[in-house]
Parts: C-alpha cells; sequence; structure tokens
C-alpha cells in the first residue's frame, strides 16, 4: 500500500499529474477553489478535502500546483492553510514562485516542523499528461530516493541543488529561454511572412538550420500556424515568470537587456490580448502591429 498524498490546485498541470499519482496507486486527497476540478479528480478514485488545512489533515506528504507566488503563500500559512493541517510533514511545491518565496516559505513551515521541497516542473500540458515533465528537484540529499520514486511519476527528476530556492531559479533560466524564444520567433516570422515567404517553408529551413528552438520546432507548427492558440500556458503566467527572473537576476547584479525587452512584450500581450489567453498569443501583439499573419495553409 503506497503511502497517503495530498493535492492541492487541480488547473491544467495539476489535473494530470494528480491523475498519473492516482493511477501509481497513491491514495490521493485532492483540493481546489473549483468545485467541477475537485469532482473529475474524485469521479477517478480521489477522496475530496474541503480546503488546504483539510487536505494536509489527511497526509503526510502534500503536493501543490497553483498559480502565483501569493497564492502559494496563502494555500500554505494562511487561514485554513496546509500550516494548521494535523499530519502534513512535508510539503512539495511544483509550482513558479521564484526563489525568494520558496526560501520564505521553508523558513516559515520548518518553525512548525514541516518539511518544504522546492520542485518546480517543465515540459507543459503534454508534458504533464504525458508523464514527461522535467522535476527540479532542490532538497537534502538524504530525501532524494524517496522524493524521487514519488516525482518520477509525473516525469524526468533532476536533483539540482540541496537548498529551497535553487528548482526555482533553475525553472526561471529555462522559461526565460522559452518566453526568449517565442517572443525572437514571432519577429522573425512576422517579418518572413510580410516578405512574401511561406512560414512552411521558413519553419522547414530554421528546423533543418541554425535558428531552431523551441518555438519553431515545437510552438508555431502546433499552435500558431494553425492559429489555435492551445499550449495551456497561459499570458500572466509567462508574464509572472519573466518579471520573477529579472527580480532574480537583478537581485544577483546578473544584466537583463535582453529579458527586459521580453518582459515588455509580455507585458503587451497581458493588456492587449489579454492575461487569460494562451502564451502563443503574443505573436499577435507583433502582428497587429506589421499587419500580417503568420497562418499555415
Ligand atoms: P492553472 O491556473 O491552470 O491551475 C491552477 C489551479 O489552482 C486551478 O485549478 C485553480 O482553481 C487552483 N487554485 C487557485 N487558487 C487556489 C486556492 N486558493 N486554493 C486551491 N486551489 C486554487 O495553472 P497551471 O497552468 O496548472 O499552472 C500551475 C503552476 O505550474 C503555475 O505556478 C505555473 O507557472 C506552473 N507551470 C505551468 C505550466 C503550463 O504549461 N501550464 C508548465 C510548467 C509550470
Amino acid at each position: 500500500m503506497k503511502e497517503p498524498i495530498g493535492f492541492i490546485g487541480l488547473g491544467n498541470m495539476g489535473k494530470p499529474m494528480a491523475t498519473h499519482l492516482l493511477n501509481a496507486g497513491y491514495p490521493l486527497t485532492v483540493f481546489d477553489t473549483r468545485e467541477e476540478a475537485v469532482s473529475a479528480l474524485v469521479d477517478c478514485g480521489a477522496k475530496a478535502a474541503i480546503s488546504a488545512e483539510a487536505t494536509a489533515s489527511e497526509a503526510e506528504t502534500v503536493i501543490m500546483s497553483l498559480p502565483t507566488p501569493e497564492i502559494v503563500k496563502d494555500v500554505a500559512l494562511g487561514p485554513s492553510g496546509i500550516i494548521l493541517g494535523s499530519k502534513v510533514k512535508t510539503l512539495v511545491d511544483l509550482s513558479t514562485i521564484g526563489p525568494r518565496a520558496a526560501q520564505n516559505l521553508s523558513a516559515r513551515l520548518a518553525i512548525k516542523g514541516i518539511n518544504f521541497v522546492d520542485s518546480p516542473v517543465s515540459g507543459g500540458i503534454s508534458g504533464a499528461e504525458k508523464g514527461t515533465l522535467a522535476v527540479m528537484l532542490s532538497c537534502p540529499d538524504q530525501q532524494i530516493t524517496w522524493l524521487r520514486n514519488l516525482l518520477g511519476n509525473i516525469g524526468n527528476v533532476f536533483h539540482v541543488g540541496t537548498e529551497p530556492g535553487l528548482g526555482q531559479s533553475m525553472k526561471l533560466a529555462n522559461n526565460l529561454l522559452s518566453a526568449a524564444a517565442l517572443a525572437i520567433t514571432s519577429e522573425a516570422m512576422v517579418m518572413g511572412v510580410k516578405a512574401g515567404l511561406d512560414p512552411h517553408i521558413m519553419l522547414e529551413v530554421i528546423n533543418a538550420g541554425s535558428g531552431k528552438n523551441t518555438a519553431t520546432q515545437d510552438k508555431f507548427p502546433k499552435a500558431i500556424l494553425t492559429r489555435s492558440f492551445d499550449r495551456g500556458f497561459t499570458n500572466s503566467l509567462m508574464h509572472k515568470d519573466v518579471e520573477l527572473f529579472l527580480e532574480e537576476a537583478q537581485s544577483l547584479k546578473v544584466p537583463t537587456g535582453v529579458a527586459s525587452a521580453v518582459q515588455k512584450l509580455w507585458q503587451t500581450a497581458c493588456s492587449e490580448i489579454g492575461p487569460g489567453a494562451d502564451f502563443t498569443t503574443i505573436v499577435q501583439c507583433v502582428e497587429n502591429r506589421a499587419g500580417v499573419e503568420v497562418k499555415g495553409t
């Protein structure tokens, strides 16, 4: 019999990750503020809890996948928060919240004897559904084996450090690259299409050449040329990640000229296209100004 697990935050990422744990045989207690998200997991065999505190009173290990640092802090430490749970001993955070928030949370939870594990993930909804996420685990060496066993159900576990916050630093570096690739590919593709090139041919050439990146290999062919804009990651989440990167880099006195330009484009996307729109709609900010669309046939 596997150990009971609590899971909080059953959104685009949380739902498939929680489902993998259920399928692997972990008895799961789940909580989300959206009732429909909870019912979907209950239909698959999970038990529903009425709050984060109640979830943390059902299992020694609680996992969370929540949108922002503020929400994570409130769910962990606020009224009816995880910190008040009667059973919880370890809290594993899969959300992107930045190194400082992870360090602060870890210190606050340690006072209550709760072990905080910083472990953000990358790979999008498709990686979450396939169980192939890159899991950036930062924990002391003696905890690696059991956490690898648990988190191995959602992806490939990389032990990136022993202190809380290093998983977040790893994740912010990764997501800045993903954001920058999508932003700069949008400008390159719009220029090519306006000049008269076929976007399919452009992608074929780039992917056979030196300009290849995650946007040319994945986002442009699957979500932009098709105009489906459905990668399942919002403009507001990408904007948050780039902002967190800037905060961290600036506090470490690392130059951020390119990252600042990327952040500006995502700010424009949030105000012009919408914070809840898919992050691939960033191309529309460039298209609208150039007066062309990067559309497939
Ligand atoms: P999402 O908005 O789809 O899901 C978040 C879930 O949290 C929702 O179901 C929401 O109802 C729930 N929630 C919000 N406030 C809550 C509260 N107070 N108590 C309980 N539940 C609450 O977000 P997502 O895309 O699943 O992302 C989750 C985290 O994973 C974020 O930190 C994000 O940056 C990160 N992430 C996302 C992706 C992606 O491709 N979507 C990839 C890697 C990492």
